[in-house]
């Protein structure tokens, strides 16, 4: 679960400075959160999500919900990503292990 700007934002830019893994963007004025970037501040100097801890709005930055696995994935992807400089380790696991799997009952079926 990332934290995502919303159309309550007035473009203070607090946010901007206080994130501690610039996941923090502006495109045309207006400014969003990259979730493959935000972190929800775990893992820094921070207990709290900054962004939106110093939001002046009451709900112009709040957290994404999100499906359980989609949100599983993006983790675990971004640190083994770092770990093994693999983008898309676990979709090379799944489509590995997918395949073997479909030799192994083409085999079964054929004995
Ligand atoms: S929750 Fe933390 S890491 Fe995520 S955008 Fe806000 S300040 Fe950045
Ligand atoms: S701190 Fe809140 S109002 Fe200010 S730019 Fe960030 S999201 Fe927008």
């Amino acid at each position: 679960m990332a934290y995502k700007i919303t159309s309550q934002c007035i473009s203070c830019n607090r946010c901007l400075s206080v994130c501690p893994t610039d996941a923090i963007k502006v495109t045309d004025g207006k400014h969003w959160i990259d979730p493959t970037l935000c972190t929800n501040c775990v893992g820094s100097a921070y207990s709290v999500p900054q962004c939106a801890a110093g939001c002046p709005t009451y709900d112009g930055c709040i957290p994404q919900p999100s499906d359980y696995w989609e949100s599983w994935f993006t983790t675990y992807n971004r640190l083994v990503g770092k770990l093994t400089k693999k983008q898309d380790y676990w979709e090379r696991w799944f489509d590995t292990y997918s395949e073997k799997f479909s030799d192994l009952k083409l085999t079964t079926l054929h004995n």
